[in-house]
């Protein structure tokens, strides 16, 4: 059999992978690029890959980067069946929605921008989904068996494996997706699977080590010093996991009477969807999140709380200068309703943008973070005057340490481990990490086909 890497190799966007077995060919992740000078599509045409001649999809998890393309494979005659778990499809129902609505619009503004797919395409695709749960084998092909194991990323994520029976033995593939990094309050701790013949391994972190320190503690001593000051604290969240994440450490430091008394808004029409999922799902959570559940039936709901759908209202509150707390996507400042707010908090001496996830190349927030003194919008510069901070202890990602525990975890070793999902350089260092313990490790190309 044969390992295709379309997307996600040497960048962190656009996952998407093929396994070519001698009977049938299973996608893992269609998932759109991000950043500003990438197309989202996967480079279909460039490596000959027609959709029709896919037999089956299985989706790693809900974020855009991981199913944003599906709805353009179901235009381009994609018609198999796509398995993940409930929680994916609820969440990739939203995003991909939402990604629809998005291109319909920049379409009227600017005709140049292409509309991938639309609400019809994203319809046609949820008919397609096929939910299975955690640890239940599942024959999703001629002699191919999928088992998803909880990856403790986001709400519904998986790890995949993959049993393939070829002459009379079977192979195990696993394509870990985007690995939580352990010590989530949300979230379980990463399902480590047994046994991998071959392994496609993300690297987000490959090269760094998240600090160990309390992120409730950091945040609590930001919003002191930014509100006493008579700033505004502005968090770009990613409205999937992270927003979740910062709500959750906002709601307890409220109980626990350690958050200043301010208001607090939650600025994404699709944070406030999700948020609604992570609760109606919450039993099947972090066991301390859940027992947590006892004395606070309602972990994402609190004091000065306010959840911020209509455009209207945000237009207010993003003028409003008294001293607040934001929380606003999208989590890498590159569009959504976190654009209200940038133009003037970025000016503000005496508020903060708080950075609590990953930046991607060349993304507006990885700017801001890296000290750009002055930052364009719509064509319009502004002046960074306001306070810049991150914290990484929230990440949703393992890191180098976690990711080596991931492998060194499984019992049977790999015979080869295919690093992906992380930009070049610690791409690069995971694997020589990897080799250096005696595991065979590559860094594919873009492309790159692998006879395993
Ligand atoms: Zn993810």
């Amino acid at each position: 059999m044969k390992l295709k890497f379309i997307g996600a190799v040497r960048e962190v966007t656009g996952s998407c992978h093929i396994l070519e077995t001698g009977k049938n060919r299973v996608m893992l992740d269609c998932g759109g690029r991000q950043g500003s000078e990438k197309t989202p599509d996967p480079s279909l045409d460039k490596y000959n890959i027609v959709p029709s001649s896919i037999d089956c999809i299985v989706l790693s998890h809900g974020h855009y980067d991981h199913c944003g393309m599906i709805p353009y494979l179901v235009k381009l005659g994609f018609k198999g069946r796509i398995f993940g778990t409930p929680s994916t499809f609820d969440i990739a129902e939203l995003i991909m929605k939402d990604s629809a609505h998005l291109m319909v619009e920049e379409n009227k503004q600017d005709k140049s921008k292409k509309v991938y797919y639309d609400e019809t395409d994203v319809e046609n695709t949820i008919r397609l989904f096929h939910p299975v749960l955690y640890e239940e084998p599942k024959r999703i092909a001629d002699g191919v068996t999928l088992v998803l194991h909880d990856a403790g990323h986001i709400l519904g994520s998986s790890s995949v494996e993959l049993r393939v029976e070829e002459n009379g033995l079977v192979k195990t593939v696993i394509f870990s997706g985007d690995i939580g990094g352990g010590r989530s309050k949300i979230m379980n701790v990463p399902k480590q699977p047994n046994k991998a013949d071959y392994l496609i391994l993300e690297s987000t972190y490959g090269n760094r080590l998240h600090h160990t320190t309390d992120p409730w503690e950091e945040i609590e001593k930001i919003a002191r010093e930014v509100i006493s000051r008579g700033g505004r604290l502005l968090i770009p969240a990613f409205a999937v996991g992270r927003c979740q994440d910062v709500l959750y450490a906002l709601n307890s430091l409220y109980n626990m009477k350690r958050l200043p008394h301010t208001n607090v808004y939650v600025d994404s029409p699709m944070a406030c969807d999700v948020t609604i999922l992570y609760h109606h799902a919450a039993l099947y959570l972090n066991p301390e999140f859940r027992s947590a559940l006892s004395n606070d039936p309602r972990p994402f709901d609190f004091g000065r709380l306010e959840y911020v759908k209509k455009r209207i209202r945000s237009e207010k509150i993003a003028k409003n200068v008294e001293p607040s707390i934001i929380i606003a996507a999208s989590g890498m400042c590159e569009g959504g309703r976190i654009m209200n707010y940038l133009p003037r908090i970025l000016e503000e001496p005496r508020s903060c943008i708080l950075f609590v996830g990953y930046q991607g190349d060349g993304t507006r927030g990885r700017a801001i973070l890296e000290g750009a003194k002055e930052i364009n919008i719509s064509g319009r510069v502004y002046k960074v005057r306001c306070e810049v901070k991150k914290i990484n202890s929230l990440s949703a990602h393992a890191d180098k340490d976690g990711l080596k525990r991931y492998v060194e975890g499984i019992a049977s070793k790999p015979k080869k481990v295919f690093v992906v999902h992380g930009e070049k350089e610690p791409a690069e260092m995971f694997a020589n990490d990897l080799k250096e313990i005696g595991i065979d490790a590559v860094v594919p190309y873009e492309g790159d086909e692998v006879e395993i």
